[in-house]
């Protein structure tokens, strides 16, 4: 069969229903999504040692061949043993596997094989424990074993093996993805095309193919979203917003009204969007603040100058928790005034504090008498039609309203904008993306604010930590526990969200309530994760990076990062964020295994370091450019392989993006490129 970019996953040999299924939760239905998951990390299994030289204790990969091979059963440990032994010129190898009996069907004496594992030492001789195992066809030709292999993110029952193999049967497909990268921009760049990035990401001849490959991939990324922005803000250049008028006296009582004072952070920002505003030209805002700095409470401040001016705003939150959150709270703030706040979500449609239906709602916001509406980003993208809508704010979205923008403006308005994050991006960085774009920091914190108390811990210290931990659920605080990975890993020691829950449910704390979360749950069961974690019905929560930009958990008081050194500083400062939110004291746990002094280093940063803005500047100067992309990232979901703070691609995809728009501004010349972006422009819609 000749493979396809379309083939559908299911169409290739070896994928039943039930492994189609699991692939489609990962977003793989066809060849041309495979090629496109990339793997998060690499195993170095290239060099092969002869079977004579190895030693206890390390990892090898060895050739040889199969002299002995039989199962046999350990009848007390009701295991299945599969044992054998491997011989080259230089000496032979015991090995042995455990519950894998149908490896005797798979290999058989007289094979040639790779074999790649842990070579242990019982007290006679030597022995490959439950190796990666590859039979050798052709020379030069493996896919698990002998060469620098791919390890992918999967859950579910995939596995590494399975997909290398799907992999490299879609990869025969690789030249018919069509590289819409302009040819002097690849060259000038020296970048590989899109084929042969795509072979080398998943089987990079050599780390520095690896590296080249990922260096195309990210470049895809940063490249087609600069050139996105810059062609809406071409778009936009004509629109006309609605000019808000300051109502001076109005946000004076307002501001005065608060439970407390603003800091002067919040009452500049509040003043420089209120200024924007006054103006028929579109503002384009973003407003960076760290966590806990008090932006929600400067958006309240410029809806009521909208909603007293007549007009409408619009705030959108990535997940339905958020904007349940922020209704409830800017229902609070704006109680003394005449405007009337909406939510309007998927499952919630409610004005005011009342439910009512939707097509009621619907009609109050056609007609003007709903002046804030919140909602998730999916409620744009409805039939939703507002009376007079002069501004838009997104919450923590990671792309800052590129795709909102224009799906507003192709409704017909054309809102001032303002984004609200809590990354910490450096302004020449944010400059260099959004060159329209005009900034707004929160730099201060209120001022009765505990700082979070940081500490860096060993392996050592882990039982006093559960210990503290125990006091403090028992003194009625809640824990996040936050792990690099979901699904236990190839290599050992690498802490998984599933190997964490069991260990702390079953052995730790069996009489607490514990729960998980990760990116691989279906939305509906993640809000109902957190909602439960919010309300108090669980006392640790395990989870993946997923926590990072979102819900306000008051009540939790300590932040466990396991294996922090695979984070990203300024992701771990967003991790620590999540604590700290009230007036309790909380703490942030950084367990590491490393003791490299460049390890301990940057992670000390985190307890000396003053802000996330700080660390953001260090954490570019500690990593080297040699890291896996994976672990790199930076918490922008939308980016797969990409991060903004890969400041050097950052630059060179700005500088090729804006000459590419300012000589072909329609892209006429460049119809690969034009179709690949009409493309992602659909997709936003589909979303
Ligand atoms: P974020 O910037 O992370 O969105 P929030 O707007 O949620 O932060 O504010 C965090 C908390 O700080 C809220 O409970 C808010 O009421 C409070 N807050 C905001 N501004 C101040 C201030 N100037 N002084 C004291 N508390 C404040
Ligand atoms: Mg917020």
């Amino acid at each position: 069969m000749r493979i396809q970019l379309t083939t559908p996953v299911s169409a290739l040999s070896m994928v039943g229903s039930t492994t189609a299924d699991r692939l489609k939760k990962l977003g793989i239905s066809t060849v041309l999504d495979l090629l496109f998951y990339y793997p998060f990390r690499y195993e170095d299994l290239s060099v092969v040692s002869p079977i004579g030289s190895l030693q206890p204790f390390s990892t090898a990969t060895v050739k040889g061949r199969i002299e002995l091979l039989d199962n046999r059963r350990s009848w007390r440990r009701r295991t299945i043993l599969t044992e054998g032994l491997v011989s080259d010129p230089s000496g032979s190898v015991k090995v042995i596997w455990f519950n894998q009996p149908f490896i005797t069907k798979v290999l058989t004496p007289g094979d040639e094989v790779y074999l790649a594992g842990k070579v242990a030492a019982d007290q006679y001789a030597l022995q490959l424990v439950n190796p990666i195992y590859e039979k050798i066809k052709r020379a030069g030709e493996t896919v698990h074993t002998a060469r620098i292999i791919p390890i992918y993110p999967l859950t579910e029952k995939l596995t590494q093996k399975q997909l290398r193999w799907l992999m490299k049967l879609a990869l025969s497909a690789a030249d018919q993805v069509r590289d819409w990268l302009p040819p002097e921009i690849r060259t000038t760049l020296s970048l590989l095309t899109l084929p042969q990035a795509l072979r080398q990401v998943h089987f990079p001849d050599s780390q520095a193919s690896a590296d080249a490959a990922t260096r195309r991939l990210k470049f895809n990324e940063l490249f087609l979203f600069l050139l996105q922005s810059k062609t809406v803000k071409r778009e936009l250049q004509s629109a006309q917003a609605l000019p808000v008028t300051f109502a001076e006296t109005a946000t004076k009582q307002f501001v005065s009204s608060l439970p407390f004072t603003l800091t002067a952070d919040q009452r500049r920002a509040a003043w420089q969007i209120l200024c924007d505003l006054e103006r028929p030209a579109p503002m384009n805002r973003l407003l960076e603040g760290e966590v806990g700095s008090g932006k929600t409470v400067v958006a309240a401040i410029v809806m009521l100058n909208a909603g007293l001016a007549g007009l409408q705003t619009v705030l959108m939150a990535p997940t339905e928790i958020l904007a349940r959150q922020h209704a409830m709270t800017l229902q609070q703030l704006l109680a003394g005034t005449p405007l009337k706040v909406a939510l309007l979500t998927h499952s919630y449609h409610q004005l005011v504090t009342r439910t009512c239906s939707r097509a009621a709602l619907a009609t109050a916001i056609r007609n003007g008498s709903v002046d804030v509406v919140i909602g998730t980003h999916a409620l744009i993208q409805q039939d939703i039609k507002f009376h007079r809508l002069a501004l838009a704010i997104i919450d923590e979205q990671h792309r800052f309203g590129v795709e909102q923008r224009k799906l507003l403006h192709q409704k017909g308005s054309a809102p001032h904008f303002l984004s609200m994050t809590a990354t910490p991006i450096p302004r020449s960085l944010a400059l260099t993306l959004y060159g329209d774009l005009d900034l707004s920091v929160i730099r201060e914190l209120p001022k009765e604010r505990k700082r979070v108390i940081t500490r860096l811990i060993g392996p050592a210290q882990r039982m006093d930590c559960y210990q503290f931990i125990s006091e403090q659920i028992a003194s009625g605080r809640q824990v996040f526990v936050v792990c690099p990975l979901i699904d236990p890993s190839d290599k050992l020691g690498v802490k998984s969200v599933t190997e964490s829950f069991e260990k702390l449910k079953e052995q730790v704390f069996p009489n607490l309530k514990i729960a998980k979360l990760h990116g691989k749950l279906k939305p509906r069961e993640k809000e109902s994760v957190m909602a439960d974690f919010v309300a108090k019905k669980s006392d640790i929560l395990v989870t993946t990076s997923v926590i990072e930009v979102g819900v306000d958990v008051p009540n939790a008081s300590v932040m466990l990062i396991e294996d922090a050194e695979r984070f990203g500083l300024a992701q771990l400062h967003q991790f620590r964020g999540r604590v700290g939110r009230a007036a309790h004291q909380s703490y942030c746990f950084l367990l590491t295994g490393s003791s490299n002094q460049k390890t301990t280093a940057r992670l000390e940063a985190l307890v000396t370091a003053r802000d996330g803005f700080e660390l953001a500047e260090l954490d570019l100067k500690f990593r080297g450019p040699g890291e896996l992309f994976g672990l790199s990232q930076s918490g922008w979901p939308a980016f797969r392989i990409a991060s903004l703070f890969d400041y050097d691609l950052v630059a060179l995809a700005q500088a090729s993006a804006e000459k590419i728009i300012t000589a072909d501004p329609t892209l006429q010349r460049h119809p690969e490129l034009r179709q690949k972006l009409d493309q992602l422009n659909r997709e936003v819609h589909l979303e």
